[in-house]
């Protein structure tokens, strides 16, 4: 049998009473096979001898070691026990600090193993948190390298080494490969039983680790042979002609432009428009910096799809960027004769029924709109591109559900969170990547600063001097208002306070609680001119554009992580004239929010500040991934190990090419695992 197929609940196992099984249910683990599959993260070396000398202050003491007298100290007012010892390279003493009753086990004379950090001190080698084991007593640790076991709840150490120990003993004879005969000759892995032998109890360091290289490899492999089959099937219901598109749309929207495309947006439609000619399903994710063009490369992308008859949606995380996007859309396409509509879920009445019965026969060729875009009641004559900006705050379900409005939807995702390569290609299945990496020409460094709270005035003085310019600028808070917890500002005490602050212009608020009619109407007032100063909230965090505001005022600017920064401050900088930033952070600070000022203001790419964001944060928070239930690893780790990964993916590959259905005798293990104990659940992989 496969290991997932062992289902027999944890509590068969010695040691697991009902406290043990509570806490090992809260880590996921229910079954035998679960449990055996938990494994160490790292590994205590009980193994090879160090004396006292040899590991001093270095490394943890591990010997045989004799106890030659007894004394005492005192210790937070009371007398304490001091076991004097010796080995092969020292005497020492062994604190036994709320441990008296070691006097009565460890009588002079006595031999025992030993485990602990000794320093010196006072004169003497001293150690004071030890384990021990006596020799007569047939020690079970001493001479073994000990796992090290995630732990939860009342779970300790030896709980689960017994338990686990148990499970191999009695359960795994038997227990098949999963790796296909050829992988493991070629990379030189041990039978299955014995890695998991090896991993949880291994003879030597060595072994351990190749046990563990083996389980990051085979997870590795299992994850891309799902995302691989999938993207193989995907594929094969898709269209079965290559085509040929015309472009024309396209070539007349850019004529009417007053620039030419940047070099990097030329090659990234040309990516697209060959997956929209050809007869594999389009994939594709766009990154690029905000403001970098990828919203125009969509909207060309859209019209070579309507020009072969199809509809075009595009969907937006929020109902502001949904809007703007419509605006932008039916600036640009309306012009060539495209009918365009908006769609969200404040689209009701008879206002949504007529646009849904456009959109059934077709009439509506492109429509922009929030989620409302799939929803149950939604219905297209035929959907051919489903575009998806902002894709990271979807889930993956969202996105499944837009697609399956038609058939063979080719889908575009766009991005200004760059996300790294091996996370593209595996938390969102098979997916494609184009880069636009240059800004429209003329776009200068935004000049950032960093302002310590107290000092705004400063600030504030050069925030006017710049409006009194015809410039406009941002404000932006982490609260929407005063907050009992925290001390913090917020938007609608400092839209009060600005009033007084710039009494000769016009300022506008907005955020989340204020109704989507009067935040339009607000917004539009400052895309116009009308307003000169916006105070808001993070709700101007992604895609608002209005190229005359050239300065963006962040305050409490620690509270905020660093791709929002990043964002926040991609508002501004979208024209050729100078923009500013004015990061202000409070006297409190903590070491990470100071280095995230620091990246701020050393860097301008995003996808540095990515890069930096992963280095501070880790990768699982990386484009809503931890969200999306997906990164539940075992073993392997998607950054550290990302050369595995590629190599894992190199070799699924290699086989789903020859043998897409994992029909040949030499794969039948591979496809049986699949059919009894898939590794992976199939409904979080199916991302496409
Ligand atoms: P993104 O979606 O990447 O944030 P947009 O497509 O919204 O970027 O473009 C930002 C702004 O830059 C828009 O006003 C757009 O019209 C303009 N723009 C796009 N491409 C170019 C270009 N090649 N040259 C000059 N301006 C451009
Ligand atoms: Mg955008």
């Amino acid at each position: 049998m496969f290991l997932g197929e062992l289902l027999q609940p944890v509590n068969r196992l010695k040691g697991i009473g009902p406290n043990h099984h509570k806490s090992l249910s809260a880590l996921g683990i229910f079954t035998i096979g679960q449990l055996l599959s938990h494994f160490p993260v790292r590994y205590e070396d009980h193994q090879s001898d160090k004396t006292i000398l040899q590991a001093a202050g270095i490394e943890a003491v591990n010997t045989q070691m004799t106890i030659v007298g007894k004394e005492s100290f005192s210790w937070k007012g009371r007398p304490t026990l001091k076991l004097l010892v010796e080995d092969d390279s020292a005497s020492g003493s062994l604190l036994c600090y709320g441990r008296n009753f070691l006097g009565g086990k460890l009588l002079t004379g006595t031999q025992i193993y030993i485990y602990g950090q000794f320093q010196y001190r006072f004169g003497e080698w001293q150690c004071g948190a030890f384990e021990f084991e006596i020799v007569s007593d047939c020690p079970e640790k001493y001479g073994k390298i000990l796992p090290l076991y995630p732990l939860g709840g009342s779970l300790n150490q030896n709980v689960l080494r017994k338990a686990i120990q148990q499970g191999i003993r009695e359960y795994t004879p038997g227990l098949k490969e999963e790796l296909p005969e050829i992988l493991k000759a070629q990379y030189g892995w041990p039978d299955r039983l014995s890695a998991l032998k090896n991993i949880h109890n291994p003879g030597s360091p060595q072994e351990a680790e190749q046990a563990r290289d083996y389980f990051i490899y085979e997870e590795l492999f299992h994850l891309q042979t799902a995302v691989g089959r999938n993207a193989v099937k995907q594929r094969q219901i898709n269209r079965t002609d290559k085509i040929r598109l015309p472009r024309k749309l396209e070539k007349k929207l850019k004529s009417t432009l007053p620039f030419s495309l940047t070099s990097d947006q030329e090659k990234v439609l040309d990516e697209i428009v060959s997956d929209l000619e050809g007869n594999r399903g389009m994939n594709r994710l766009i990154q690029g910096d905000v403001g970098s063009g990828k919203t125009l490369v969509a909207f060309l992308a859209a019209l070579n799809v309507i020009e072969g008859g199809r509809q075009a949606a595009l969907m937006a995380p929020t109902e502001l960027l949904a809007r703007q996007h419509a605006d932008n859309a039916s600036r640009l396409l309306t012009p060539l004769g495209i009918t365009i509509a908006y769609l969200s879920g404040n689209t009701q009445g008879e206002g949504r029924r007529h646009l849904l019965t456009q959109l059934k026969e077709g009439n509506i060729q492109f429509v922009v709109g929030t989620h409302a875009l799939f929803s149950e009641d939604v219905q297209y004559r035929e959907l051919g591109l489903a575009v998806i900006d902002e894709q990271h705050r979807f889930g993956v379900a969202q996105r499944q559900m837009l697609a399956k409005k038609g058939h063979c939807v080719d889908l575009l995702y766009m991005t200004a969170t760059p996300i790294p390569r091996t996370l593209a290609m595996t938390a969102f299945g098979d997916l494609d990547v184009s880069t636009i990496k240059t800004m429209p020409p003329g776009r200068k460094t935004i000049e950032t600063h960093l302002t310590r709270e107290g000092n705004e005035e400063k600030v504030y003085t050069f925030v006017l001097n710049e409006l009194n310019k015809g410039r406009q600028a941002y404000f932006v808070y982490p609260l929407i208002e005063k907050s009992e917890k925290l001390d913090l500002k917020d938007a609608e005490n400092m839209f009060e306070q600005l009033q007084k602050t710039f009494p000769d212009h016009a300022l506008a608020l907005i955020h989340s609680r204020i109704p989507d009619e009067e935040k339009k109407e607000r917004m539009e007032r400052f895309s116009k001119g009308n307003v000169d100063l916006l105070v808001a909230t993070s709700v101007v965090e992604v895609g608002v554009d209005v190229p005359n505001a050239t300065i963006m005022v962040i305050e409490h600017a620690e509270r905020f992580g660093l791709s929002a920064l990043h964002q926040l401050r991609g508002r501004v900088g979208r024209s050729e004239k100078q923009s500013y930033a004015f990061l202000i952070y409070s006297n409190n600070l903590t070491e990470e929010g100071k280095q995230r000022l620091r990246v701020m203001m050393e860097n301008s790419d995003g996808f540095v500040i990515a890069e930096e964001d992963l280095k501070l944060r880790g990768p699982g928070e990386i484009a809503g991934v931890r969200q999306s239930g997906y990164m539940k690893f075992r073993i392997a780790d998607m950054i550290r190990d990302s050369d595995v990964l590629l190599k894992a993916r190199q070799d699924v590959m290699s086989i789903l090419e020859k043998d897409p259905d994992l029909k040949s005798p030499e794969f039948s293990l591979l496809r049986e695992l699949w059919e009894s104990a898939p590794p992976f659940s199939e409904t979080l992989i199916r991302t496409g």
